[in-house]
């Protein structure tokens, strides 16, 4: 007998998109449960405990970051934001609620697959083994455990803040992180508005790790959201995608 597919939560009030994201998930061994209104996709969350979920937040009864927030409170499940909405505001808003990532309508399938690819491979590392110390690019590697950085096998030295900034955006590696998550992160809760300091390091870090810090393909900018930490796999799905619009 097969293993199930990931189970997806579905929350969105149009037919149309829910009639065409059933079969493009389930084609890809998913497993689909709908819901067209945030009351029924708070009861079908807690009925079903799915491993994912994609949510429309313009819904006809509750604002999506009140059912992210609500969500939240207890499942570690991914949520993927579809919206129409691609205001950076909307995008830092359902991240700063909770959100793990954030698509704009129209997407392409593949980039709707490769972004739940992307949410599975995050539930993972949050339990990592041995293997998950080591983070390789493009020629970068960044062992964890030794706090040793390395580009195209030359050893690179970091200060203290630039490898914690590093740290960072390696263990949510591929997954936007907004700037003000980076922040209380790397600088302490008191300096969640000091965007400055992320442009800074940032600019560091792409002088240290980039072939062309100008031109950078590792660490790379969410225009008006925050940063993401490109990864290999993540470059071979993008060269996957089908022109499948949703
Ligand atoms: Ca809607």
């Amino acid at each position: 007998m097969s293993t199930p597919g990931p189970l997806v939560l579905v929350i969105e009030d149009e037919p149309l998109t829910r009639r065409l994201l059933r079969p493009a998930l389930e084609g890809q061994g998913y497993r689909i449960v709908e819901a067209a209104t945030a009351t029924e996709g708070l009861a079908q969350a807690s009925s079903y405990n799915p491993d994912l979920v994609l949510l429309d937040p313009g819904l006809p009864d509750l604002d999506g970051l009140d059912v992210t927030r609500r969500l939240r409170e207890w499942s570690s499940a991914p949520i993927i934001v579809i919206s129409a909405r691609g205001q950076e505001r909307d995008k830092v808003a359902a991240l700063d609620a909770g959100a793990d990532d954030y698509l704009t309508k129209p997407f392409t399938l593949g980039e709707l697959l490769a972004r739940l690819r992307v949410a599975r491979r995050h539930v993972e590392r949050l339990t990592p083994g041995p293997e998950e110390a080591v983070f390789e690019v493009d020629g970068l590697r960044v062992d964890l455990e030794r706090r040793q950085v390395t580009r195209d096998g030359q050893e690179v030295h970091l200060t203290p803040l630039e490898y914690k900034l590093l740290r960072t955006l390696v263990h949510h590696a591929d997954r936007v992180v907004t700037r003000e998550e980076l922040l209380k992160e790397v600088w302490g809760p008191g300096a969640a508005n000091e965007t400055q300091y992320l442009r800074v390091y940032i600019g560091l870090l792409r002088h240290k790790l980039e072939h062309d810090p100008a031109r950078p393909t590792l660490l790379l900018t969410e225009t008006g959201v925050g940063y993401r930490l490109a990864s290999d796999r993540a470059r071979t799905h993008r060269t996957r995608l089908r022109p499948c619009k949703l």
